[in-house]
């Protein structure tokens, strides 16, 4: 979502440095050289057209066909301009090498490839059709440069192509990387509080509509404090690791979540069991913690305990997950008052 942003900003940018480039080189230019009042004329045709697909780029956010769309567009108003001006050897060509780039952009690597062959074919024809169409330039280009200059445009059209879809790996990649890293908690590597959170308001979402059942459990260390105090703070995070590891291995992959809920306290989302089952699977992870023993020197080994607050309720019983949370929160204060490693369901 957050790379998807980045992304149609940059493109937004590019969009109009085109707009701009083409808007200047029409006001600029023909104070500087003299030229055929043509030019002036399609160079305000063409920046109305970059112009619209800038202002389009920029609300409509283009993606795959349309972006190809676009080119077209841009392809067909750039088109004319460059025929008439001396083919690939126009001033205007320079435009063709920035087009793979700004597909990229906005679309996949299949899309800009084929834009990219479109381009090629076109560079070939306007060279194969040279001394078909008049050249407002009367300009005398010798034909081995204009061969020179197709080869350098066709290089450089490759070149920007595979530029681009790199550029875009890289920013994909980037994105992935940080999305995981605002979701992954580091110590654990199992699900932080931020994306726990978001994932009880999705599934409390669903429970209300589908009216299931939704079960939270709090998951609290006993007696951490001393394991820390007697086995220093490493051990300590060793055992937050087996912990997150127990919790992982005993919920579904893809309906049920865990996750830190911060410091010693953990947190597991179950979607659609009764309060009989998801009593079960917390019997069956306060088992597993119990019987992971923590490794802390050569056949050395310490075991640990923790207590579990339990709470279900169906669609039509959540208000918020906040409070959904407190009913856990207060079974497993509970369950400590109780004497620690159990599983304590809130009451109604
Ligand atoms: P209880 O059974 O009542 O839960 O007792 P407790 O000692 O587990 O509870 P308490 O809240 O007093 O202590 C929690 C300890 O967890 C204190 C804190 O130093 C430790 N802790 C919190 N985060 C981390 C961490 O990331 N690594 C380590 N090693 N310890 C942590
Ligand atoms: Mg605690
Ligand atoms: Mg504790």
């Amino acid at each position: 979502m957050f790379i998807e942003k980045i992304r149609h900003v940059i493109t937004v940018k590019a969009a109009f440095l085109i707009f701009a480039l083409t808007l200047c080189a029409t006001i600029i230019r023909p104070l500087i050289i003299e030229q055929s009042i043509v030019f002036t004329y399609m160079g305000i045709v063409n920046s109305l057209a970059l112009g619209c697909v800038f202002f389009y780029v920029k609300k409509a956010k283009p993606k795959d066909w349309q972006a190809m769309l676009l080119v077209g567009i841009v392809m067909l108003v750039m088109l004319p301009i460059v025929l008439v001006s001396g083919g690939n050897n126009s001033h205007f060509a320079y435009l063709f090498p920035i087009i793979p780039i700004f597909v990229s952009l906005v679309s996949s690597a299949k899309y800009t490839w084929m834009t990219t062959l479109i381009i090629v074919v076109c560079l070939l024809a306007i060279y194969f059709s040279s001394g078909l169409l008049p050249d407002y330039t009367y300009e005398n280009v010798p034909h081995n440069k204009t061969v020179a200059r197709t080869i350098w445009l066709t290089f450089s059209v490759l070149f920007a192509c595979k530029f681009g879809i790199e550029f875009n790996r890289i920013i994909s990649t980037l994105g992935n990387k940080l999305s995981e890293q605002a979701e992954i908690d580091v110590l654990t590597g199992i699900h932080n509080r931020r994306s726990i959170m978001l994932f009880l308001q999705n599934a409390s979402d669903e429970a209300k509509l589908k009216n299931t059942q939704l079960s939270v459990l709090m998951i609290d260390l006993d007696h951490f404090k001393q394991i820390n105090d007697n086995y220093g703070h490493l051990v300590g995070d060793q055992c937050l690791r087996a912990t997150a590891q127990c919790l992982k291995q005993g919920v579904r992959q893809h309906t049920d979540q865990a996750g830190r809920y911060g410091g010693e306290e953990f947190i597991v989302i179950i979607q659609d069991v009764n309060e009989l089952k998801a009593f079960e699977i917390a019997q069956q992870i306060l088992l597993d913690i119990a019987q992971s023993p923590i490794e802390i020197e050569q056949e050395k080994s310490i075991n640990i305990t923790a207590t579990i607050g339990l709470c279900t309720r169906s669609g039509d019983e959540l208000t918020s997950i906040e409070h959904f949370i407190e009913l856990a929160d207060k079974a497993l204060y509970r369950g400590k008052e109780a004497g620690r490693n159990c599983v304590i369901q809130a009451t109604r």
